[in-house]
């Protein structure tokens, strides 16, 4: 429905700190498929965006925080699939390079105060009730058809793997990858990194978008501190990855996720000989929030 022709390769990562391991790891580059409609954003839009079109609804409502990649990701795609685009951002009009990209995409910003943006339905009725065009996007695109989206990372595999490795904010990526390993009968072991602390209420939200039971491992001690919390320990083994491979990650989720294999495949808790893909989600921008923790 879209003419939107995405490439996610799956490149060897040569990183010394695995390899004395004889561990191969791989990315699964969904940072290329857009440099704005990045990663699994856009695995979450696609079938939002296919059933918004079905439904005649030409107007993209959405949800998230002054550095959301998902906003960005929403701009973008409303700006280059014909639709208009609204965001309730969370609390103040703060400079935000991801907001700057937003307004010019031609999204409109409605700066919303923390009590009021807890109800995300009440917001959208209230603003866009009548609104027969208007379209309800959940903060982050998560949902089934977010889900249903990124199932397809792992019919695209070209190899096998005994582990994959993802990180998970809402988890509605994590579960697709799990949906995808049911539906198209492939053998890896999930691993869940979630970026935030206390996310034990994530395993069971995940357990729930699963289309029938299925085992996968989850990895709730690699928060440093919190969503968004760094540790000096973070911000050099983001460095340090970055300048071994040519490969951005950042510290909000792609940093901890690769953390977290790094540190299993040195445990041993990743056995020797083991294959291990990570998927690379994409949000670089995010990374420009956080410039003065790098000190470069
Ligand atoms: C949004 C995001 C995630 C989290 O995805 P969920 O489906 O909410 O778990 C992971 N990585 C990056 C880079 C993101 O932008």
């Amino acid at each position: 429905m879209f003419d939107f022709e995405i490439y996610s390769p799956e490149d060897k990562i040569i990183l010394p700190e695995v390899e004395e391991y004889n561990v191969q790891l791989s990315l699964k580059r969904d940072d290329l498929i857009h440099p704005f409609i990045s990663g699994n954003k856009w695995r979450k839009l696609k079938y939002n965006l296919i059933k918004a079109r079905q439904e005649n609804k030409t107007h993209l409502v959405t949800f998230g925080g002054v550095w959301s990649n998902h906003l960005l990701a929403t701009a973008c795609a409303a700006a280059r699939f014909g639709f208009k685009s609204t965001a309730f951002v969370r609390g103040e009009d703060i400079p935000s390079d991801i907001l700057f990209f937003c307004r010019m995409f031609g999204m409109q910003l409605i700066f919303t105060r923390r009590e009021d943006y807890l109800d995300k339905r009440g917001l959208f009725v209230t603003h866009f009730g009548p609104d027969a065009a208007a379209y309800f996007i959940n903060e982050g695109g998560s949902g089934p058809e977010a889900a249903e989206g990124c199932s397809e990372i792992i019919s695209e595999l070209k190899e096998t793997y005994d582990h994959i490795f993802v990180a998970a904010g809402t988890g509605t990526t994590a579960a697709g990858l799990i949906n995808g390993i049911i539906k198209f009968a492939n053998t890896p072991q999930v691993h869940v990194v979630p970026v935030l602390k206390g996310a034990d209420f994530l395993e069971s939200q995940i357990k729930e978008l699963l289309i029938i039971d299925h085992p996968f491992q989850f990895h709730s001690n690699y928060h440093f501190g919190g969503y968004a919390k760094t540790q000096p320990e973070l911000i050099e083994f983001v460095k340090r990855f970055t300048s071994s491979t040519g490969i951005i990650i950042e510290p909000v989720y792609t940093g901890k996720m690769l953390y977290a294999v790094e540190d299993l495949v040195a445990q041993g808790e990743i056995k020797p000989g083991s294959k291990v893909l990570a998927i690379h989600t994409g949000g670089l921008f995010g990374i420009l929030g956080m410039k003065e923790k790098f000190k470069f």
